[in-house]
């Protein structure tokens, strides 16, 4: 195979010498600096007048190409914060290849590290954003490959944006990366991205981000895979913590790592809380970084980009609603607010409560569908001979081979019985011996049957006669149609089976016991409703999903089939939240996207409440007094 090597292209002035230089819709102002794949613009749209980076293919070879059109095309179909988006993207006859992005001020992280290392918070900012970023590129079944500092950007505030997707691996799209697979390696590449035929997964993704973790907290390039991780506390002895939590990050087996890139940004926050509590001190309005978490329900990584636009809209909300109570003062102005709004709530919750976890997810229910067919085991019935009815010599197909009447809907269908084809065989009558009669039951083949009539005497007394009369059920012939083979002297033998259609309804939500269940319930809303496959793998990576299938399937048996499957899942979000308060831990849930709060005795004003029991009681002895006054004796 030949080796694609970057062609450098001759590079086109597009601003600088007084002339207007345009790309569509766009002014190129002046170059910004050299990315991978692209030259970098200054420019903006031409008539919104919006200040945008047009990024210009540089390269010319076809895995360039591909690569750079392949971050456009999973970049458009993305959104996340801290994604950077990308707004355009096309081919322009002079300046070949681009896309276009909004202008955000910021550096690469890889600028910024040129400096040396980076604070232990704007570490844990930047790596909690990034760990956000993948967390959801990996729900989408996207893996990104390249996370490195120079596909990091970071703004003067703080915000990082995970940028680049051209050597993604989504299930959509071509891998660009086995192509020649040595020249896409970095210091930050897991050891078994190494290997030619390595499964992209999220492990390769946590490796990266735990050796840019690394470089920025001690300043250095991550060591080779393999060797020793130095220890940061070497550099500052507060940061020993974070030893551990790097090196699971790096771990050589990639099922040693964190699983998620979110539980490894969670325990980096974890190792470095002390540090963050000092920081973050005044700064109000900052996230809560230490504690805030968004936990990917199991079957939201099972559908990944396979979700139909209902579930991605419903994802989409509980994302933004727990982006939004993350944030320390949101919750705050929550809790003052609910304190304000009832006699007996506990004042002032905001300023009390001290949160020490939130974590937001999204409770499924499940009704699946199924629908059985039943087919039994042949058994033989006998019939009269239709006319023209011959021995089949046909082979006899098996009961689950034969066409049955076609049932397009989800319903339910009688028992009813159906002949096997090719079964048929005729038999002489066992009844008429063939003759296709038999002598009359009524006369007994004689013709005539007796009939006893009264007759009056000369000497006036009645005695009863016996007369023979013609037989009226063979009408004086003696014979009638042999019943069992209608006549036909043939009888045939043949198989049938029986068939039926019934539909059963399995309901099961995820685990709920311990949590607010009815205004769960209450919120359950349609999601996602589909006629699925109950054997395929992926359904059965949900727990309380694969009961159901596990229970459907059992149902099933040697002559009872599992048809078609539909299931229709319905979704609620919530937000718990661990926190102190008079030095007790308690727990309150906001539920749905009303924020509902549920919480216990702990939320409600005890001294308010002991004065309205007083008060109640005060009221009942007055009351008892006057009624004593004037009804008593
Ligand atoms: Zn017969
Ligand atoms: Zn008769």
């Amino acid at each position: 195979m030949s080796t694609p090597r970057a062609t450098p292209r001759p590079e086109r002035k597009p601003a600088g010498e007084g002339g207007i230089y345009e790309l569509r819709n766009y002014r190129l102002h002046e170059r910004m600096g050299q990315e991978e794949l692209a030259t970098v613009y200054r420019a903006s749209h031409l008539t919104l007048d919006r200040p945008v980076h047009v990024h210009i293919l540089r390269r010319h070879d076809w895995i360039s190409a591909s690569r750079f059109q392949l971050a456009g095309r999973l970049a458009a179909h993305l959104a996340h914060p801290s994604l950077l988006p990308v707004i355009d993207a096309g081919h322009d006859d002079t300046y070949g290849d681009y896309l276009v992005t909004p202008q955000i001020d910021a550096r690469t992280l890889s600028a910024a590290l040129a400096d040396g290392p980076q604070s232990v918070m704007l570490t844990v900012r930047v790596i909690s954003q990034v760990a956000s970023a993948l967390d959801y590129l990996h729900g989408q079944q996207v893996f990104h490959r390249d996370v490195q500092p120079a596909n990091i950007l970071v703004s003067q505030q703080g915000a990082a944006y995970l940028t680049n997707l051209s050597l993604a691996a989504s299930p959509d799209t071509p891998d660009l990366s086995n192509i020649d697979e040595a020249d896409y390696l970095t210091p930050y590449s897991a050891p078994e991205q190494r290997l030619a035929h390595g499964e992209a997964s999220t492990a390769l993704d946590v490796y990266s981000l735990g050796a840019v973790t690394f470089h920025m907290l001690s300043g250095e390039v991550p060591p080779a895979p393999g060797s020793d991780i130095p220890s940061l506390a070497t550099r500052d002895p507060s940061l020993a913590p974070v030893d551990r939590v790097v090196r699971r990050m790096l771990a050589p087996q990639p099922g040693a790592r964190y699983p998620t890139a979110a539980a490894a940004a969670a325990a980096l926050r974890q190792a470095l809380r002390g540090q963050i509590d000092l920081a973050t001190d005044d700064m109000e309005e900052s996230r809560w970084e230490a504690s805030a978490e968004w936990l990917e329900n199991p079957l939201e990584t099972a559908l990944g980009i396979q979700l139909d636009e209902a579930f991605k809209e419903f994802l989409a909300r509980s994302r933004k609603r727990a982006d939004d109570l993350h944030r320390r003062d949101v919750i705050r102005r929550m809790l003052s607010r609910w304190s304000r709004d009832g006699f007996f709530r506990h004042r002032a919750l905001g300023q009390l409560v001290q949160p020490e976890q939130i974590v937001s997810y999204n409770i499924y229910s499940y009704e699946l569908s199924t629908l059985y067919e039943t087919r039994s085991e042949p058994r033989v019935r006998t019939r009269p001979q239709k006319p023209d009815e011959r021995n089949s010599v046909q082979i006899i197909p098996d009961v689950w081979s034969v066409n049955v009447p076609v049932a397009d809907t989800f319903e339910s269908v009688k028992a009813s019985d159906l002949p096997l084809p090719n079964s048929a065989r005729i038999h002489t009558c066992p009844t008429c011996s063939g003759g296709s009669s038999i002598p009359c039951k009524e006369c007994q083949g004689k013709g005539t049957v007796e009939k006893v009539r009264k007759v009056s005497n000369p000497n006036n007394t009645r005695t009863n006669e016996t007369i023979p009369v013609t037989c009226p059920t063979c009408r004086g012939n003696g014979k009638s149609a042999c019943l069992t083979c209608n006549g036909t002297g043939n009888i045939v033998e043949e198989y049938v089976f029986t068939y039926a259609r019934r539909v059963e309804v399995w309901r099961g939500t995820d685990d709920i016991e311990d949590l607010p269940q009815l205004a769960i319930k209450k919120r359950l809303e349609p999601v996602f409703s589909s006629q699925i496959t109950p054997y395929e793998g992926r359904w059965h990576s949900v727990a309380p999903l694969a009961e159901l299938l596990r229970a459907s399937i059992a149902e099933a048996g040697e002559d009872t089939r599992l048809g078609s499957a539909e299931l229709k899942i319905c979704g609620a979000t919530i937000t718990e939240m661990d926190f102190l308060l008079n030095e007790k831990s308690q727990r309150l849930y906001f539920v749905g996207f009303d924020n509902e709060l549920i919480g216990d005795w702990s939320l409600l004003n005890p001294e308010r409440i002991a004065l309205a029991a007083l008060a109640g009681v005060l009221l009942l002895i007055a009351f008892i007094a006057v009624a004593t006054f004037f009804f008593g004796s």
